[in-house]
């Protein structure tokens, strides 16, 4: 399968890898959005959220687990972060693998732009 994310997953592109197991994995973004700017993305491939089904319940509380481990490990679960899932093209998705952005380190506008 042609995924960018599934080819970091695959270890055939690199990336900056902070947290992996056998059901997610999390890695910095490469045009970082905020000082903290991480995805947490499933090792299943599911394409957007409007794929999720009953099967993926136990997988998407992994995601938002990892997210809170890592902000607590990076330092800013205090301070607060947010968490983000953009799905199709007026929230801007552009990498059709779900991913959770955990963005942290700067106050974070509210309503997002
Ligand atoms: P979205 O717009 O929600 O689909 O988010 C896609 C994110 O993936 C963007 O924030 C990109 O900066 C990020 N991204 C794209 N390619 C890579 C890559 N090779 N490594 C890390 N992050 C990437
Ligand atoms: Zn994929």
């Amino acid at each position: 399968m042609n995924c960018l994310f599934c080819k970091i997953i695959n270890r055939e592109i690199p990336a900056k890898i902070v947290y992996e197991d056998d059901a997610v994995l999390a890695f910095e973004d490469v045009n970082p959005q905020a000082p903290l700017h991480i995805l947490v993305i499933p090792k299943k491939h599911i394409a957007t959220s409007l794929e999720v089904t009953e099967d993926d319940h136990v997988l998407i509380g992994k995601l938002l687990q990892a997210a809170s481990d890592l902000a607590r490990e990076k330092g800013v679960a205090e301070r607060g972060f947010r968490t983000v899932i953009n799905c199709n093209r007026d929230a801007g998705q552009t990498v059709f693998h779900m991913h959770l952005h955990l963005l942290a380190g700067r106050p974070m506008n509210w309503p997002p732009g």
